[in-house]
């Protein structure tokens, strides 16, 4: 990108005749890929924002508590991709921070441990009024990038936050007054 900038930047003063077009570079430059960017924890939310790839979604200031931006546009097949560190395999809480006027919108979860069954965005009236709505995971553990579908449209989303899911066991219960060691 650097020798880009200085092409675009000093062509013209060493060859008058010849132009810069920023359109035929956009068409043909290497768009980003997740295989270029690092791994994102899980131990506190990821702005929907911080793909690392998408197809056919925008940004916009968001008006969520926190600020920042949220995705919108999000049109049925289009994707966001994000690689993150799962620091152990199992269930996670997958909270989807979102916003619809319509109650057509759905997201699906791709990851290498499987595709989640699609989750539907409620209808929270208005583009900017927030709300979350959960769901549940099994994931595998480590790096990895995990897919976010559109299998419906029309909604926005500003992030998204895993937790594990807390465990249930029939065979050892537990006790409101043991203290973990
Ligand atoms: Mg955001």
């Amino acid at each position: 990108s650097g020798m880009i900038n200085f092409a675009q930047n000093n062509i013209a003063n060493g060859a008058a005749g010849i132009q810069w077009h920023q359109d035929f570079y956009d068409a043909i430059k290497t768009p980003q890929t997740c295989s270029s960017v690092g791994y994102q924890s899980i131990s506190s939310r990821i702005e929907a924002e911080s793909f690392c790839g998408m197809q056919g979604i925008q940004t916009e200031p968001t008006a969520d508590t926190g600020g920042g931006q949220n995705v919108g546009w999000i049109e049925v097949g289009d994707w966001l991709e994000y690689n993150i560190n799962v620091p152990a395999a199992g269930n996670y809480t997958l909270n989807y921070r979102v916003a619809s006027t319509g109650n057509t919108g759905q997201l699906q979860l791709i990851a290498p441990s499987g595709t989640l069954a699609p989750t539907t965005i409620p209808n929270t009236s208005v583009w900017q009024n927030w709300s979350s709505v959960s769901t549940t995971v099994s994931l595998s553990a480590g790096q990895q990038k995990i897919r976010l579908y559109a299998s419906g449209a029309a909604f926005n989303f500003n992030w998204f936050q895993l937790s594990p899911a807390s465990t249930t066991s029939s065979s050892s219960p537990q006790s409101s007054s043991s203290v973990p060691a």
